[in-house]
């Protein structure tokens, strides 16, 4: 769910839910006892003081059991403008640092892992949640969808998950060439199985023609989070996402797009990660 959302730019129901809230009481806070709607929140605040059921009292609920911090709602008769206008400030913010940390989190998100959204004009930059409008380049249904699916964690890696000790390093390897992990950088970057190769000397013509962007002819000796920060770079690149869309689908479709099965919790587990490092 959190990739979706992260792609999208929706704001889970959970949260909307209780935004909409939020805010009627702000608009009530606003009134005074003229009107009979601030009246029975009065009459709300009383009840839920005194521990019985009210409408204030079931909104207070549900912030403390959201996926992030949110500050105490106040006393309706301590509410001010200033905290009006704080708390859906504070949910929204809280709720954009929580789906990136669910990002951040996942190994298989390993290249929406700090994303910056390219800009037609000027540098591309970290954006929490938005429409990818720049996917919307990739005019060819296919090549787009083969570079969602990459993003989206549904090629399956056989060397990129979070266990050492699950999965054998035979395992791990590359089924085409076998020199190394089967990770996205060495079967789009580094991989020497020839119809690749030819994919990625084709890529390289495109890039230099149309993006006037040099990709060095061999990155075999390149560590892998620089070998990553190329792959991201080609990707998130308003122009270069063109020609690399059309490679990435046809070597995904020469590979029967991958397909390594391994449990979730070896694929996923990678504890102490959050959105906020
Ligand atoms: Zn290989």
């Amino acid at each position: 769910m959190a990739p979706t959302l992260h792609e999208t730019g929706h704001i889970p129901t959970f949260v909307r839910r209780l935004e909409f809230a939020i805010r009627f009481l702000s608009d009530v806070a606003k009134l005074d006892t003229s009107f009979a709607i601030y009246r029975a929140m009065q009459e709300s605040d009383r009840l839920q003081r005194n521990g019985c059921p009210s409408w204030l009292g079931d909104l207070a609920g549900p912030p403390h059991s959201l996926p992030f911090p949110m500050p105490h709602l106040h006393s309706f008769a301590n509410i001010s403008p200033a905290s009006c206008k704080a708390l859906p400030r504070e949910l929204r913010s809280g709720c954009k640092r929580f789906l990136t940390g669910e990002i951040q989190a996942r190994i298989s998100l390993q290249l929406l892992h700090h994303r910056l959204e390219p800009q037609e004009n000027g540098h591309a930059r970290f954006i929490h949640l938005t429409r990818r409008h720049y996917l919307s380049r990739i005019v060819v249904p296919d090549h787009r969808l083969a570079v969602t699916q990459l993003l989206a964690g549904s090629f399956r890696f056989c060397g990129l998950h979070s266990s050492t000790t699950a999965v054998s390093l035979q395992r791990q390897l590359c089924w085409r060439c076998g020199q190394e992990k089967e990770t996205p950088t060495h079967v789009f970057l580094v991989c020497s199985d020839p119809p690749t190769v030819d994919a990625r000397h084709d890529l390289r013509s495109a890039l230099s023609s149309r993006c006037n962007y040099w990709l060095p002819a061999s990155l075999a000796g390149v560590p892998e989070g620089d070998r990553v920060r190329i792959l991201r770079g080609l990707i998130f690149h308003w122009d270069r996402v063109l020609p690399v869309a059309r490679f990435i689908f046809r070597v995904a479709k020469g590979w029967k797009w991958f397909g390594a099965t391994f449990s979730n919790d070896v694929v996923e587990s990678r504890p102490g990660m959050d959105g906020n490092e």
